[in-house]
């Protein structure tokens, strides 16, 4: 039997990343993903035709000389994803039920300030205070600029900061304060938990500039199997894991739930940590290990609802909408059942067959999994479909309707211009990621407890490492970095960073 260098469990972004970041460096690599599709949050589905995002429906920071630029081109997939640049003085609108402004977030810093203080012209100050802080928070994270650097691990006042209390003290007006945090859907925002330096490390990189990709964000995966397999990597497509063998204190073996086994030298899980120790031999790792994973609290989960438009009804923008039903950006996550919705975000499908009009747009809300715990022992995802019954069908339909209601509100007309809808819930993203609860991003970031919620590469078995969005951030460039938190642990920091210097230096030259 072929002994791979490389196992890697999951396909989703930091998966893949890891798997062509080892592949060119000869590494022979295998990739085992339990789904039908490849890319876990990048799986893209077409209904009427029209091709709906589950997990990505805008990237910051791809502009020329930004961050996930340069690793993008490392990777050597810039110049080939279609992209869409949103609308440079307003990428997110947020709007407030009640109040008849728009808030716009625009591209580029000065442009940001700019359009802001349009709206809150005594308050330039404070929002000029807010943009500097977020760079200067950006800096303390070596990576995240591209450079090697003193680790922000024990940098405490960095760690603690309260997204939420540091917004407030830097204005008095709610509604600033409301606008400024009003994109935390971005990072299921908890008031009392989300530190700072994660709401910085999200926002800047759309602030630095916004992107839609067109026809669903499942090309990047598409162009990374396609680097993996040219550098003599494999990848297998309905490939669960079921257990992690061990000959003595290392892993062996992948043993499959399709009965297969796949032998190799070190794995890596771009699984949630815990579903990764739940796949350990019992008795290899200490208990108390896997009860502190357990111990941690996930993000919430997401419901999701996917109109297919009318033919020619609904204008393209190029901006999302945030909305919210209440005045305080931090209550929607911890929504009481009876008041749900109490904010959405509306992402308008990006397509190459047409720029006149929408064919439908995906919108996203929080749901606590307690709202589908009924239906927690089923099951169905492409590869294994089953139907979890009528009931669950028609609570689908209730939450679809109630938030199509939410949506005629602020956009009249929508429900008669939709031709269909489709929903997903937190079991979806549960099967389809095998997230805890149906998690969306994952391991919830604590100012109040930082170290206990930081999820280090390195794990308590010398050859398994974890990657993915729970190690550093989440999102398309969050994960990116975690990939290469994860690999320089079996390459080296320096020697990356160098690597991806030099195919900068090779690009530029004349
Ligand atoms: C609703 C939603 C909207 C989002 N919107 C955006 C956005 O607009 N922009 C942005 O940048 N980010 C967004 N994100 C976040 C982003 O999609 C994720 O942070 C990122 O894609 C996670 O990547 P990952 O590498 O951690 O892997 P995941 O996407 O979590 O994938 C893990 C993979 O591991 C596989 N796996 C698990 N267990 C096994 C096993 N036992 N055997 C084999 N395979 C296994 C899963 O099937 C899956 O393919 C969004 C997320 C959600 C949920």
């Amino acid at each position: 039997m072929q002994e791979y260098d490389v196992v890697i469990i999951g396909s989703g972004l930091g998966g893949l990343l890891c798997a062509n970041i080892l592949a060119e460096e000869g590494y022979k690599v295998c990739v085992l993903e339990k789904n039908q599709q490849i890319g876990g949050n990048l799986q893209t589905f077409v209904r009427d035709r029209v091709i709906f995002d589950t997990g990505v429906h805008y990237l910051g920071g791809l502009g020329e000389g930004e961050n996930l630029n340069r690793f993008f081109n490392y990777f050597g997939i810039m110049d080939k994803l279609k992209l869409e640049k949103m609308d440079e003085d307003g990428f997110d609108i947020l709007t407030f039920e009640g109040d008849n402004n728009q808030y716009p977030y625009a591209q580029g810093y000065e442009n940001f300030i700019c359009v802001l203080t349009e709206k809150f012209p005594a308050e330039q100050k404070a929002i000029q205070k807010y943009c500097d802080e977020i760079k200067k928070v950006c800096l303390r994270f070596p990576l995240y600029n591209l450079r090697n650097g003193e680790s922000y691990n024990s940098d405490s006042e960095l760690l603690q900061t309260n997204a939420k209390d540091f917004i407030a003290s830097l204005t008095k007006n709610e509604k600033l304060r409301n606008v400024l945090a009003g994109t935390n859907l971005l990072y299921a925002g908890i008031g009392e938990k989300t530190p700072f330096y994660i709401h910085a490390l999200v926002v800047n990189s759309y602030i630095l500039s916004a992107w839609r990709l067109i026809d669903g964000g499942s090309q990047i995966a598409k162009l990374l199997v396609k680097n993996i397999r040219k550098s003599g990597g494999d990848i297998f497509k309905r490939s669960e894991v079921k257990q992690l063998k061990f000959e003595g204190d290392e892993i062996r073996s992948a043993e499959l739930t399709n009965g297969k086994t796949v032998k190799g030298k070190l794995f890596i899980s771009n699984a949630h940590p815990l579903t990764t120790l739940e796949l350990l031999e019992q008795g290899k790792v200490r208990k108390s290990y896997y009860t502190r994973f357990k111990s941690l609290e996930n993000s919430v989960s997401s419901f999701s609802l996917y109109l297919v438009f009318k033919k020619n009804k609904v204008r393209y923008v190029k901006h999302n909408n945030y909305h919210f039903k209440t005045n305080d950006v931090w209550k929607p996550v911890d929504y009481k059942e009876n008041e749900w919705p109490l904010s959405y975000g509306a992402f308008m499908v990006s397509t190459s067959k047409t720029k006149e009009y929408a064919e439908g747009m995906a919108v996203l809300t929080y749901m606590k999994f307690d709202e589908v715990k009924k239906w927690q022992n089923t099951s169905s995802t492409v590869a294994h479909p089953d139907f979890r019954g009528e009931d669950y069908e028609e609570f689908k339909r209730r939450k679809s309707e109630i938030l199509l209601d939410e949506l005629e509100k602020k956009f009249p007309g929508i429900r008669a211009n939709t031709k269909a809808y489709y929903s997903s819930t937190p079991l979806s993203y549960r099967d389809y990621i095998a997230s805890p609860s149906g998690s969306m991003y994952g391991i919830v970031k604590d100012c109040f407890d930082p170290v206990k919620t930081m999820v280090p590469a390195r794990t308590k078995v010398k050859n398994l490492f974890f990657t993915g969005q729970n190690l550093h951030f989440h999102g398309v460039l969050g994960v990116t970095v975690s990939a290469f938190v994860t690999c320089s642990e079996i390459l080296g920091l320096d020697y990356l960073l160098e690597k991806i210097a030099k195919k900068e230096r090779n690009v530029s030259k004349p």
